[in-house]
Order: C-alpha cells, then sequence, then structure tokens
C-alpha cells in the first residue's frame, strides 16, 4: 500500500518539546507518533498507532503459538471482586475509584486477575477443563504517583495480562515455564534485548517471578549481573547473604563514651581515632563499624502512618525503593519534624537500639540489616546529645523485631549465590511473569473437582507485557541523533521513497513507478509527495521518521540510478532503477 505523506496526518516538530526528559519521547512526539493528551495519557497518530498495532499483533501471535486465548474484559470494573482481595485498599491512591449515577463504587482496573478468576469460576469446574490460559490486550488504568517519559510509565497504558490455571504446582510450573519461554521470543522479535531477573512479587502476592528488563539508561529500574554465574535479580529482590554470627565472648562491655559535635558518621569515626582511650589496635575505625539507625513513616493503605525504623551499617544507606517494595503495599515516607516533635525522646543523630523496638515505650518497630549479625559489636547512638556506646553488642547488648535486607547494593558487591562481583545496571521492566499460587483462587472460591471427585483450589499465575512501553522501549533501543530507527519487525512502513528532484523532471514518475511496484508485491511505502517542502527537508524528515529504508530518488535518475539507505545498518547503496524494487524487497523480506 502506498501512504502518501502529502496527505498524511502528521506534523514533525523542528525542536524538542520541553516536556520530553528521554530520547525516546522527544523522537516519538518530533516525528508525529504521539501526542500528550493528559499527564501520562497520550493519543496515538496514524504511525504511532501502527507501531502499536504491529507490538500487539507479534505478542499475539505468541501468546496463541503457546495455546492461550485470547478474551476482552471492560476496563471500569466492580468493587466487589477488589474488596474480597484487599486489593481495593491495598493498591492504595494508584487505583483510579469512582462512583456511578446511584453511588456505586467502581474502578478502573490495574490489572485483572480477580476478574479472570471469577470468569474460570463461572464456567469450569472439573480439573478435566485445566490448564487453562487466558490473555487480553487491554488498557490498563494507575493514579501513578510519577508519570514520565512519556509512553514509558503512563496513566492509561496498554498491557498484555495472561492468567493460567492448574490444578497443582507442576502445572503451574509448566504454563510459567510456557509464558516465559513465549517472552523470550516476544521481545527478541520485537528487537529488544532483555534480560531476565528474579523479580519481587509486590503488591500481587505469590512466589516465584522474574522480570524482563530492557537494559537502558533511561530505564527505572536498576538490576544486577553478576560477573561470576548467571544470578541476575532486580535490586528490589537482591538477597545478600547472611554472614555467620560472631563469637562476643571477649568484646568487652558496652561504653557510653562522650562524643561532642559528632551528628554524622565522618564526625564520630574521626573523632574516635583521634582518641587515645579509643583508638583500636587492630584496625581504625570506619564507617562501616557505626550502626545507623533510619527511621521512615509507612503510609497504610487506609492512610494511617506507622514509624519503623532500620539499621544498617553506617557506610550503607537504605534504599528507599528496596524499602518500598519489602514493605508493599505501605507506601514509604520521610520522618519529618513534625515526627520528631511528637516524639521528643527521639535524639536526633543519635538514636541507638536502646530506644527502638516495638516493645519500647515509643513502640517504634526496629527491622536490622542482615550484615547486623549476632554476636557483632557496634559503635551507635546513646539516645543522648552528643553520646554514642561502642562495643555495643548484637544479641547481647540489643535486640530488634525482624531482619529487613534493604541497604543500597552497589557494584562490586558480593554475588549472593557465588560471592564474585555484581554489576549495577538499569532497565526497563518490559514484562513480568508470576507464579501466583492460590491466593486469588482461595479468596474468591475458585476450586475444581480432581480426579477422585475432590474439591481442590486452583492455583494460578500472571503475566503481563507492557504493549505501549515497547514502542517507547524499542525507540529507546533503537535511534540515533537524527532520529528513529525502527527494526522492520515493527516499523510503521517498510520504506520511504523521498523525492529529491525538480517539478517537471522524472524523478516524480519514477518514484510513483517504484512505489507502485512496492505496493505491490506487498510493502508498505510512504511517499513523500509533497509540494513545496525542499529536499532538504524531505532528508530530515526522513530521517526522524525512522523506516528502515530511505530511497532518495533524485539527481541519480538522469543516470539510471537510485540511493538507497538502510537506516538500520546505516548504510547507502546505488542501485540502477530497474533493479530498485526487486533489492528493496529482498531487503525487506
Ligand atoms: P513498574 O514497576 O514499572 O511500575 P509494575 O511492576 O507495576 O511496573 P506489572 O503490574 O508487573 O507492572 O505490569 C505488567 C507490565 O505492564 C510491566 O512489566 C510493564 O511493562 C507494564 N506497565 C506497568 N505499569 C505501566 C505504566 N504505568 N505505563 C506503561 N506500562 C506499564
Ligand atoms: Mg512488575
Amino acid at each position: 500500500m502506498i501512504h502518501r505523506l502529502s496527505t498524511l496526518f502528521v506534523r514533525t516538530l523542528r525542536d524538542d518539546p520541553a516536556e520530553a526528559e528521554i530520547p525516546s519521547h522527544r523522537l516519538l512526539l518530533r516525528a508525529g507518533y504521539i501526542r500528550r493528551a493528559a499527564p501520562g495519557g497520550f493519543t496515538w497518530l496514524p504511525l504511532g498507532l501502527r507501531v502499536l498495532h504491529r507490538v500487539e499483533h507479534i505478542v499475539r501471535e505468541e501468546m496463541n503459538s503457546i495455546g492461550a486465548q485470547e478474551v476482552h474484559f471492560p476496563a471500569l470494573l466492580p468493587r466487589e471482586p477488589y474488596e474480597a482481595s484487599g486489593r481495593w485498599t491495598d493498591y492504595g491512591p494508584n487505583l483510579f475509584r469512582l462512583q456511578d449515577r446511584r453511588g456505586v463504587d467502581y474502578l478502573l482496573g490495574p490489572t485483572h486477575e480477580e476478574m479472570f478468576t471469577l470468569l474460570v469460576k463461572d464456567l469450569y469446574g472439573s480439573y478435566k477443563d485445566l490448564p487453562l490460559w487466558l490473555y487480553q490486550i487491554q488498557t490498563k488504568y494507575r493514579d501513578e504517583a510519577r508519570p514520565r517519559a512519556g509512553l514509558l510509565r503512563g496513566r492509561e497504558f496498554l498491557m498484555k495480562d495472561s492468567y493460567s490455571f492448574d490444578l497443582d504446582d507442576e502445572g503451574l510450573q509448566r504454563s510459567y515455564d510456557a509464558h516465559r519461554g513465549a517472552y523470550v521470543k516476544i521481545f527478541a522479535r520485537l528487537g529488544l534485548e532483555t534480560v531476565i531477573v528474579k523479580a519481587m512479587s509486590g503488591a500481587m502476592g505469590g512466589s516465584a517471578s522474574e522480570e524482563f528488563l530492557a537494559p537502558s539508561v533511561s530505564g527505572e529500574d536498576s538490576f544486577v549481573r553478576c560477573s561470576g554465574c548467571d544470578y541476575r535479580a532486580n535490586t528490589e529482590a537482591v538477597r545478600i547473604g547472611t554472614p555467620a554470627p560472631v563469637d562476643a565472648a571477649s568484646t568487652p562491655p558496652a561504653l557510653v563514651v562522650d562524643t561532642p559535635n559528632t551528628p554524622t558518621i565522618q564526625t564520630l569515626v574521626d573523632l574516635l581515632n583521634s582518641r587515645d582511650d579509643l583508638r583500636r589496635p587492630s584496625s581504625p575505625w570506619a564507617a562501616g563499624d557505626t550502626l545507623k539507625n533510619v527511621l521512615v513513616m509507612l503510609r497504610n493503605p487506609d492512610g494511617t502512618r506507622t514509624p519503623l525504623a532500620i539499621g544498617v551499617p553506617g557506610d550503607r544507606d537504605v534504599d528507599m525503593k528496596r524499602l518500598e517494595a519489602l514493605m508493599s503495599p505501605l507506601e514509604v515516607e520521610p520522618f519529618g519534624e513534625g515526627d520528631f516533635a511528637a516524639r521528643p525522646n527521639l535524639v536526633k543523630g543519635y538514636i541507638g537500639p536502646a530506644a527502638l523496638g516495638a516493645d519500647k515505650p515509643l513502640g517504634i518497630r526496629y527491622l536490622l540489616d542482615p550484615r547486623v549479625v549476632r554476636g557483632s559489636a557496634w559503635v551507635t547512638g546513646a539516645d543522648t546529645p552528643g553520646h554514642h556506646v561502642v562495643q555495643l553488642v548484637c544479641n547481647r547488648d540489643f535486640t530488634a523485631d525482624g531482619v529487613a535486607d534493604v541497604a543500597d547494593v552497589r557494584d562490586d558487591d558480593a554475588c549472593p549465590e557465588c560471592g564474585a562481583h555484581l554489576r549495577i545496571e538499569r532497565g526497563i521492566e518490559m514484562g513480568h511473569v508470576f507464579q501466583l499460587g492460590r491466593k486469588y483462587a482461595e479468596v474468591l472460591g475458585l476450586n475444581v473437582l480432581d480426579d477422585k471427585g475432590k474439591q481442590r483450589v486452583v492455583t494460578m499465575g500472571s503475566y503481563g507485557v507492557g504493549v505501549s512501553r515497547a514502542v517507547a522501549a524499542i525507540a529507546e533501543a533503537h535511534h540515533d541523533d537524527i532520529g528513529l530507527r525502527w527494526p522492520r519487525s515493527v516499523a510503521p512502513m517498510d520504506v520511504h521513497i523521498v523525492i529529491a528532484g525538480k517539478r517537471g523532471d522524472e524523478t516524480a514518475p519514477t518514484a510513483e513507478q517504484l512505489a507502485t511496484e512496492l505496493a505491490a508485491a506487498g510493502l508498505h511505502v510512504l511517499l513523500d509527495d509533497r509540494d513545496g517542502v525542499s529536499p532538504g527537508v524531505r532528508f530530515k524528515d526522513a530521517e526522524l521518521l525512522g523506516m528502515p529504508m530511505i530511497v532518495i530518488v533524485g539527481r541519480g535518475v538522469a543516470t539510471g540510478v537510485l540511493e538507497i539507505r538502510d537506516r538500520i545498518a546505516g548504510t547507502t547503496t546505488e542501485v540502477p532503477i530497474a533493479q530498485a524494487a526487486r533489492h528493496i524487497i529482498t531487503c525487506s523480506a
């Protein structure tokens, strides 16, 4: 088919739009693929929509090929099922809630576990019906705290979500593996390199879960890759190895020391090393010898706030994303001046384990980094201004309410599996595969009769692909300074023909003739037949729009050749006019 730029609904922008922070967003706007309609909401223009449809098509083909069946739910959903699963509340402010004219509660679906569970419960009742895999490609709504980077994080976005239903754990494992395999193929066909990492299961509940991350500096996720083994994990999900307990038999008793003007770890360490009575014979004091107690407030789904303290070695920080992931669905907020004011017994800068713990008067739950092992000795706050305590031994002098593995993970940290160095990278979460287990089936009563006639709770998996996000991620992975460079599998058009001659010369008829031949062979041809647009502007637009092949019908026509630019390979070749169609068709195959 021939698509003429003279009539195509597209306007390219010469300047970078102010709203765009990352290349894909900037280029998709500049090239006229999308327009912003609302915060986190985008309008798809014809070229953008073609890419989106091609992505959808690939996802659909691969889902169908493993035997999943497509259905389609509404986005506007009743409250009750989400009430039953707890997510009406647990989803917190991320859920778009609304009411109909009668005051009945509804929500806009952020993901559809409950609805799929109820649908299967409605229609199926025997183990013979299983396994069953259903999916949809559907608009999702989430009131994201920070919509950003265009399609990467929208508040309305397109997701492919599938759900598996099995009788037992082995069945679930097979369903999970089938989806994982389909995802590998989907992302390969989309031209997206992805890394499969261990993930947290978040507000979904459930156990085994992995994410497909597309490595990109524009991604919001960070993940680790081990340099020695195949351990890969989202930073949120990294679980450090717990060191062995320490024998504290020879550690002298804890001692409170006067440490004036030491509000920071560095000032404290410097002071300890400068004092003859405190200096250690073995090695100088270091930040890692101190125990830093970090306070945060947790916002519960019902809006109430609960304080939490986390003790980490002083050379580490609490990674707020890791903490959020661990605490989900609770949200983490800073511990503000008002929170201190409400608890005058907390001595800012000198908070120690003595004041912390659910059983203490302040009632602040206290969790420790796994590095703070039984028997380890620490320098920490003495809960008095200007005072610290040294040789405070874990489980001898203080205890906590539990463990929280939420300290920051760094390049060169040891791999929890093999001890080699971890490398940190950033990535975009493209897909997520989850073994949900029986959580939803239990609360919503999805049972089937097994072969002995007994009721069994069904076990489920849920599997998501960010379809609209994929368009941005592909653009992020495939562009250069001058424009987009779509992989052939998703490009809106196969070839872009630029007429670069003068009115009345042979270029226009030659281009028309070539376009007709290519269209007859089934290619989608974008023909720049605009009047009054200079060749320079046409070249620039062709580069910006990013079709895999650009054909320049210009000066060469006089000597019987066309110039073909391969936008992906970055090469330019001259081809005789008579062979041009064949050449392009072969390259596009
Ligand atoms: P994120 O951590 O990026 O918020 P998530 O873990 O909440 O994502 P899932 O619930 O696993 O997302 O959703 C499945 C897929 O949907 C994700 O892997 C991602 O590709 C896509 N997705 C999720 N949220 C958004 C969004 N706000 N905009 C676009 N795509 C999204
Ligand atoms: Mg996810």
